[in-house]
């Protein structure tokens, strides 16, 4: 199994981290490769959008692999999107400044969702939540310059919710968290996409 990172920017090195202690907990033979072209991304199984900048994100993905990426994840490619990779998969974007954000959207995810939500006042902070699909035991998620699902159609169904709104979704092929996983020191976000690709 190979599992690609798409390396533009962001926190690419804990997620491969993560990823291949995954494996090892599952038994999986895998491979974990960057992903920054559409040949790299042909050969893979199963795909990570890290955290970083949805905007400087959405300005280095070239033409090529964004219509790329649109196209394989509308057809079924397992994802993982974290953070900012939830805000480039999402079908509309906002923040309170400046209302819709209008940056590059993969727009495969039926969600709204509001960037920065938690304004200064918190810009970071962890917190142990409940998330059913991945078990029961609580998950520490890390919230950095973290958004907020404010909105959820379609087929999406929302996983895990704080006070203040929903934190996670899965849609199909799709699992999407606005904390870091790869952070947690807890590999059961990363194993849920691997049990994905395996099916
Ligand atoms: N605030 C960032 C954005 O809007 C996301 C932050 C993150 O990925 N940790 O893109």
């Amino acid at each position: 199994m190979k599992v690609g990172i798409i390396s533009l920017q962001g926190d690419v090195e804990e997620h491969r981290e993560a990823t291949y202690r995954a494996f090892d907990k599952l038994d999986v033979e895998g491979e974990v490769i960057e992903v920054k072209n559409v040949d790299e991304l042909g050969s893979v199984n199963g795909v990570i959008i890290p955290g970083g900048e949805s905007t400087s994100i959405g300005r280095l993905v070239s033409r090529s692999l964004f219509s790329a990426l649109k196209e394989r994840i509308g057809k079924g490619l397992p994802v993982l999107a974290t953070c900012a990779g939830l805000i480039v998969l999402a079908k509309k974007v906002y923040d309170r400044r400046v209302g819709e954000t209008k940056q590059p959207l993969l727009g495969v995810l039926d969600v709204l969702v509001e960037r920065n939500a938690f304004g200064r006042q918190r810009e970071s902070f962890e917190t142990y939540i409940k998330v059913p699909l991945i078990g029961e035991k609580p998950f520490k998620a890390v919230f950095i310059r973290a958004p907020l699902i404010r909105k959820v159609w379609g087929d999406v169904k929302s996983i895990a919710s704080i006070k203040e709104g929903i934190v996670a979704v899965k849609q199909n092929n799709v699992l999407a968290t606005c904390f870091h996983p790869e952070l947690a020191g807890d590999t059961r976000f990363h194993e849920l996409l691997i049990k994905t690709i395996k099916v």
